[in-house]
């Protein structure tokens, strides 16, 4: 099994934003993790990538404990994660971006240091092709319409050879045709490589497409998982929608 949590907890102050969390991802799956504003899927998140220490409960990636490990730990364990807000290098081509991506990944591997004119661009540009970017390789980042930057981002993530993609709402901001492009391509070589994602989405769309599973968590708490089909008839699942009058957040 990819990633394995069980029984993760976070608390803010009185707030329990995470009240008792177990999820399993295996390798070449999709989680979908849902649930209204406020639910603690980005807590969620920020504990499996090391950017909050959990209060209890465990997660194991692969067999090993990584639970409250720091984010380069994680990192280099490899557990990938796409931002939000993209973080790639405005200034920098397309190809330079990933390939600055696969030397930290090799430097994670062999601790060794080479400048980035120097590395040979047929790596990059293979991953460059995985994600519908190869033909523009050349251009900055900072030039990238939004969708396409996503796409850069997925290919800098995937230099890093992770073993489990973290998502976080991976497609807000786009279009409605764009992220069900954009989840298709992450699911296709997801699939393929034999890669474990977890993502949140608020475009029900997107997730009864593209989800294997999907995991429901209303006030820190799990409240249904299954196969997509019977989360969307899930009585609870519809009030908690039904309840609050929405289907998203932000
Ligand atoms: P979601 O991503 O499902 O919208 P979050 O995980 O962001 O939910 O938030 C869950 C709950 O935890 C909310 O009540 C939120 O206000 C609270 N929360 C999240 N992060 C913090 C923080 N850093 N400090 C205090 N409260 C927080
Ligand atoms: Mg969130």
């Amino acid at each position: 099994m990819t990633l394995e949590v069980e029984g993760l907890r976070k608390s803010f102050g009185g707030v329990q934003a995470v009240k008792g969390v177990s999820l399993r991802v295996a390798a070449g799956e999709l989680l979908a993790l849902i649930g209204p504003n406020g639910a603690g899927k980005s807590t969620c998140f920020n504990m499996l990538n090391g950017q909050i220490r959990p209060d209890g409960g465990t997660v194991r990636l692969n067999g090993q404990d990584i639970t409250g490990l720091p984010p380069r730990r994680i990192w280099r364990l490899g557990v990938g994660r796409t931002f939000q807000i993209t973080a790639t290098f405005g200034s920098m081509s397309v190809l330079e971006n990933v390939q600055m991506a696969l030397l930290s990944h090799r430097r994670r591997l062999l601790d060794l240091w080479r400048p980035v004119s120097r590395e040979d661009p047929a790596e990059a540009l293979a991953l460059l092709e995985r994600v519908g970017m190869a033909g523009q390789a050349a251009r900055p980042c900072g030039v990238l319409a939004y969708g396409d930057l996503k796409r850069v981002e997925l290919a800098i993530a995937l230099a890093n050879a992770p073993s489990l993609l973290l998502m976080d709402e991976p497609t807000a901001g786009m279009a409605p045709a764009e992220r069900v492009a954009l989840m298709e391509l992450t699911a296709g070589i997801a699939r393929a490589g034999g890669i474990a994602v977890l993502f949140t989405e608020h475009d029900m769309d997107v997730v009864f497409r593209h989800a294997d599973r999907i995991l429901v968590l209303d006030r820190g708490t799990p409240i249904a998982e299954g196969a997509p089909a019977a989360v969307r008839a899930d009585p609870r699942v519809r009030e908690v929608y039904l309840g609050t009058g929405a289907t998203h957040d932000h």
